[in-house]
């Protein structure tokens, strides 16, 4: 592989079986030094298998992991040099937040004087500078996420794992949280493996994002990527909402391209009026006439769901003024450039 001469972390073939149950199978991924990669899928489909195998936690059953292009199977955990953060924030419960960030630093048989400095700076970084004294207990779940955050970069290790870490947080504080780990990222550079099951979790703070299904990769690819082009039916409605278009009324027919399926983002699809004047660009556009079933109100979007035969399409639009509003039961026109669809594998 090109990629292999200057990876961080590289998977090779990796299997994970538990029992004859395999959790992880020939899984191959090389991520760059500096590289924020997230392994995104639904519960179960082993991502925190592959990240344990890569702490040095569980061992691969076939296959081998690389860090720096060398193999770690002999490697025990404490000596990979990673900073690991877990959902659960697996704080030292019976140690102030000082003491839990200078430990990492003791092992590592750094001097007290500096364990101080250097302490005191992170605590800074992380906005808890008048909490070092707090056992975790007395801290709030973002608060105790940000000691963890702060715990696993302050020995300064080369790779950083981050399990589910914002799992536990309510939606406002996961989005401070997020923008907290992306402005950590720019500062510290560290190669960082996130695990999540949150794909607006994953589209926001990755480089990468490796898609798994059942201890599989779907799909490896950049975000805008793989929302964008996504390789299956799987990605597709797995990272966003998804319109299958695979209805003859609908202008496409199965038999078109044996094996796939037509799709459009609902973000594509263009809503008005059903006695609307024709787009002057109609040629270039697929058309069609449908019911409104359901209108969303949600903010800055407007869903709506609208019957066209068989099938029932999904339209987002970004709620503007002057903006025609539509109520179950009107009849509407339907839009979308022909060029926007997308052809996935079953
Ligand atoms: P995820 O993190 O994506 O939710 P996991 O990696 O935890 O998934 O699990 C993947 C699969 O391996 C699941 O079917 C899970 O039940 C199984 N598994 C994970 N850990 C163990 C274990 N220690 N013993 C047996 N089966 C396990
Ligand atoms: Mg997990």
């Amino acid at each position: 592989m090109e990629e292999s001469a200057s990876a961080q972390i590289e998977f090779r073939k990796v299997t994970k079986m538990y029992g004859s149950v395999a959790a992880v199978t020939d899984f191959s991924l090389a991520v760059g030094r500096g590289e924020f990669l997230t392994i995104l899928g639904p519960s179960g489909s082993g991502k925190t298998t592959a990240l344990m195998m890569l702490a040095g936690f569980e061992a691969p059953t076939k296959g081998d992991i690389l860090i720096s292009g060398m193999s770690v199977a002999a490697v025990p955990s404490y000596g990979r040099d990673q900073g690991i953060v877990f959902q659960n924030y697996a704080l030292f419960p019976h140690l102030t937040v000082r003491r839990n960030l200078e430990f990492p630093l003791e092992m590592r048989g750094v001097k007290a004087s500096e364990r101080v400095a250097l302490v005191e700076r992170m605590l800074k970084r992380v906005h808890l500078g008048a909490f070092g004294e707090r056992m975790p207990s007395q801290l709030s779940g973002g608060q105790q996420q940000r000691v963890a955050l702060a715990r696993a970069l302050i020995a300064d290790p080369p790779v950083l794992l981050l399990d589910e870490p914002l799992g536990a947080l309510d939606r406002n504080l996961r989005e401070q949280m997020q923008g907290e780990i992306k402005s950590l990222h720019r500062e510290f550079g560290k190669t960082t493996i996130c695990v999540t099951h949150d794909q607006e979790e994953a589209l926001t703070l990755s480089d990468r994002i490796v898609v798994m299904r059942g201890g599989q990769i779907e799909q490896l690819d950049t975000p805008e990527a793989l929302y964008g082009r996504p390789a299956n039916r799987f990605v597709a409605n797995f990272l966003g909402e998804a319109n299958i278009l695979d209805d003859p009324e609908l202008g496409y027919h199965k038999k078109d391209r044996p094996g796939t399926v037509p799709m459009i983002r609902p973000e594509r699809v263009r809503i008005a009026a059903g006695n609307a004047v024709q787009p002057a660009d109609q040629d270039q556009r697929q058309i069609v006439s449908g019911i409104v079933e359901e209108m969303i109100y949600a903010g800055p979007l407007r869903k709506y769901q609208v019957r066209v035969g068989r099938t029932s399409l999904i339209v987002r639009e970004h709620v503007a003024s002057g903006q025609e509003i539509f109520k179950p039961g009107d009849t509407v026109r339907l839009d979308w450039f022909r060029a926007d669809v997308r052809s996935l594998s079953e």
